[in-house]
């Protein structure tokens, strides 16, 4: 494969206007997207995540800035930029009256691909519709709706695949499936941009995540870097009965009572010993059922950085 880079975004900006005042929706944005990654955008609402993506999409202009897409610079060909990209909405606005093979050859025919080199059966069984291809639209499920909003954006085969808020609204079952879905296509060599709220959902399927604020970029690493930068760890006490040992162990380490029956106790891994602290829990002579211990997720790591960067 050629050595390129599928996104490579430099000094990215864009001010919007109103009559009030200006709004700096993203500020000096760069990062690079690798080919065949699955790259997460995370950030609070109003971060300018849509702002991002829909520069890509060409439905908002940047202010300034470079933008590359496959290799392609968004002002010189902006063309083959939207040829390299698919873009999966957040909303399911499909017309119920098609079936799903006819609005895929409906896509097609917007994108000017002629019918001999249309890969419709093809989409509709990595989307696994193939059962539902004649079916109306009317009549599928909320997980196959989505899973059709893919199968569109897959028509002119874009190298690159971007999901915003894939799963907003699909019900746990489904967002298990949805997610199965994604990984398979990024495995058949998809590259894979999504936004997302949920934050357990880009920690199971992103290899690097990016996080913005206030329109600008504050962390941008591999998913398990981003979670081994926290240093706090919580350890949890099951009691067999339930009993108050005080507000703080001799180390110092505040102590907390979730439930009657449990407590626990939030450290920093690099500074205190975990049997140290389970010692300091024995001497205050009670009887331990359990002892339980909790990582850091990306949520630790998305409220510290939002709070120092606030
Ligand atoms: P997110 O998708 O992360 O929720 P957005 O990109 O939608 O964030 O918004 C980023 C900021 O830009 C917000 O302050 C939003 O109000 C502002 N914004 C977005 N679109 C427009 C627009 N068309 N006109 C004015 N302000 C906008």
């Amino acid at each position: 494969m050629e050595n390129f880079l599928a996104l490579e975004i430099t000094n990215l900006s864009k001010e919007f206007k109103t009559k009030q005042n200006t709004i700096h929706a993203l500020k000096n944005i760069s990062l690079n997207v690798n080919k065949g990654e699955i790259f997460g955008l995370l950030g609070p609402n109003g971060a300018g995540k849509s702002t991002f993506i829909n520069i890509l999409a060409g439905t908002v202009i940047k202010s300034s800035g470079s933008v590359k897409v496959w290799n392609f610079d968004l002002d010189k060909n902006p063309r083959e930029v939207r040829s390299s990209i698919g873009i999966v909405p957040q909303e399911t606005n499909l017309d119920p009256f098609f079936t799903p093979r006819k609005l895929l050859e409906i896509q097609a025919g917007m994108y000017g691909i002629k019918e001999s080199e249309r890969i419709t059966d093809k989409i509709l069984e990595i989307t696994m519709l193939q059962d539902k291809a004649d079916s109306y639209a009317r009549s599928l499920s909320g997980g196959m709706k989505r899973r059709l909003l893919v199968a569109k954006a897959l028509v002119h085969r874009p190298p690159i695949l971007i999901l915003d808020e894939p799963t907003a609204g699909v019900d746990v079952d489904l967002r298990q499936q949805l997610l199965e879905n994604i990984q398979q296509l990024n495995k058949q060599g998809v590259t894979i941009i999504l936004t997302t709220h949920y934050l357990q959902e880009a920690q199971q399927l992103c290899d690097r995540i990016a996080i913005i604020n206030h329109g600008q970029l504050i962390a941008l690493d591999k998913t398990e870097n981003l979670l081994n930068n926290i240093l706090t760890k919580k350890i949890i006490f099951k009691l067999k009965v339930p009993k108050n040992i005080g507000e703080k162990l001799k180390s110092g380490l505040t102590i907390n009572y979730p439930k009657p029956e449990l407590i626990s106790v939030t450290y920093n891994k690099n500074e205190n010993k975990i049997e140290e602290i389970i010692s300091e829990v024995k001497e205050k002579n009670i009887e331990i059922l359990d002892i339980l211990t909790e990582d850091a997720d990306l949520e630790d790591v998305f409220l510290k950085l939002t709070k120092k960067n606030a």
